[in-house]
């Protein structure tokens, strides 16, 4: 045996749970995160703040400058800017997240997020782009009625006047964005492992994701 063995180094863990809007992501990372001891990032909320100061400016979302300038400005303030659930942010976010500019702007602020202490970062592209060698990849899905009614939900809750079909149209124009755009798009990664919560409460669907991490890293040994 040598005397000097190399140190066993154990790389920090990153998990990828990337799908689209109202799937169930957003609360399954958080709850992960915390059981495995990780921070975590939302990274929609990146994009969602790019898109709500570039409308705060009275500008478009769509013009690519103007959301590259907004996207290098970006500030942790930002992050706390009221509206960023709002449904104009839905849209303004996913038309900011189309243009690469931005996207690369985020990018290594996101990487380096995860790569100190590892993460649970959720998102659209995480395990495709920011962390392609992420050690597990979960996709999340549901049906498109089923996130909608999930979303018409949470928007009747805040008392907000709207409609099913009109709830479950901008979800559709959002997905279509997020799937359809060059830059990164909203895709499973080949090694992803895939989770439909259409049929799962809350509670049954952290407790599918958690086996399934738990399998992968055991099986990474
Ligand atoms: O996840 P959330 O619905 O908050 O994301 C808002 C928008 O941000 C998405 O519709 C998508 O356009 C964009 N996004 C992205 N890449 C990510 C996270 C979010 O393009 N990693």
């Amino acid at each position: 045996m040598s005397p000097n063995p190399s140190p066993v180094v154990i790389a920090p863990v990153v998990i990828a749970v990337d799908g689209p809007a109202a799937a169930g992501k957003g609360t399954l990372a958080r709850r992960l995160a915390a059981e495995l001891g990780l921070p975590y990032l939302d990274t929609g909320l990146l994009y969602r703040a790019v898109g709500r100061r570039v409308l705060d400016s009275g500008l478009d979302p769509a013009d690519p400058a103007a959301a590259e300038a907004a996207a290098r400005a970006l500030e942790p303030e930002d992050l706390g800017r009221p509206g960023l659930r709002a449904p104009d942010t839905d849209a303004a976010a996913s038309r900011v997240a189309a243009i690469p500019a931005v996207r690369a702007a985020l990018l290594e602020f996101q990487r380096a997020f995860g790569r100190s202490r590892g993460a649970v970062l959720d998102g659209r592209d995480i395990g495709t782009v920011v962390f392609p060698d992420a050690a597990v990849k979960l996709f999340v899905t549901a049906s498109p009625e089923a996130r909608a009614r999930r979303r018409w939900q949470e928007r009747l809750a805040r008392h907000e006047a709207v409609t099913l079909d009109a709830v479950a149209a901008e979800m559709a124009a959002r997905d279509a964005r997020d799937a359809g755009r060059d830059a990164a798009p909203m895709v499973a990664a080949a090694d992803a492992l895939p989770l439909d919560t259409t049929r799962l409460d809350a509670e049954a669907a952290y407790r599918a994701a958690l086996e399934m991490v738990r399998q992968r890293l055991d099986a990474a040994g």
